[in-house]
């Protein structure tokens, strides 16, 4: 599934290499995304030209010389790329004037793909209900302290609540909380001011290191979890029965909140 590390790869990509271009024609495949605009729609972005790529959270908001934006969301299989072949996935295609085509493709389907004008986006429920952006200059110690106080929910399951921080995702929490040496399961209102501050350092770390290791060209882009080459990185998560990096104890695993957890008994308290 793709975190917030890969989205920010593909956004960089856009910018990169879409930002500039005008839409010549869209083609759709037809079949349903979890959101999915209509075809006229669609027709209407003919002789938009692409004029910023943005993310908030795990959303793309690609901005038109209209003044709307088209707003995509990867889900679980999702990927934005340029190719001249269509397959068996692209589910839509954006014909441009100079380059190959822009392609969705979505082999599971679970992503989302909209046309918002202005006020559209504003009242959009998925963005308006996210917290801050775990990279921006919102999140910080006294923020997250604000958060955790008289809570006594875990720690991992509130840094993953995109209303409280946008985009922490399964992968990126485990190894934060290994590198910060806080116990996953630690009730939030436990931490005192110094633990949240390394917590705090250590998130924005893990994702800055993935995005380093996502690569700058949609074409090191692997759409797979784990941030492309960071999956080598990894000093937790999916590796229970392994030893831990720091103690050499083995790392063990847990399901909390219907997630995998991976944590050093040791080192993590
Ligand atoms: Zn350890």
């Amino acid at each position: 599934m793709p975190e917030l590390p890969e989205v920010e790869t593909v956004r960089h990509a856009m910018a990169m290499h879409l930002v500039g271009k005008r839409i010549e024609n869209v083609r759709s495949s037809g079949l349903s995304l979890r959101a999915t605009p209509a075809p006229s729609h669609l027709l209407s972005l003919r002789g938009c030209r692409f004029t910023g790529a943005r993310r908030r959270a795990k959303f793309l908001l690609l901005d038109l010389s209209d003044g709307r934006v088209l707003l995509v969301h990867l889900g679980m299989t999702g990927n934005l790329l340029f190719r001249e072949e269509t397959q068996l996935h692209d589910h839509i295609v954006f014909e441009l004037d100079d380059g190959p085509p822009l392609v969705y493709a979505d082999p599971r389907r679970f992503g989302m793909v909209m046309v918002l004008n202005r006020s559209e986006l504003s009242d959009c429920a998925h963005l308006s209900q996210l917290g801050v952006e775990p990279l921006g200059e919102q999140f910080d110690a006294a923020y997250l302290l604000r958060q955790c106080r008289g809570r006594v929910r875990p720690i991992k399951n509130l840094i993953m609540d995109a209303r409280i921080v946008a985009g922490v995702g399964n992968i990126y929490a485990s190894e934060a909380l290994h590198r910060a040496r806080i116990r996953p399961s630690t009730p939030a209102g436990r931490l005192g001011r110094g633990r949240i501050q390394r917590l705090v350092q250590a998130i924005r770390d893990v994702l800055n290191e993935s995005i380093q290791a996502g690569g700058t060209t949609i074409s090191d882009y692997q759409g797979h979890g784990g941030g492309g080459r960071f999956q080598q990185n990894l000093a937790v998560y999916g590796r229970a029965g392994a030893n831990c990096l720091v103690c050499e104890r083995p790392i063990e695993s847990e399901v909390m909140a219907g997630r995998n957890t991976y944590f050093c008994r040791r080192c993590q308290r």
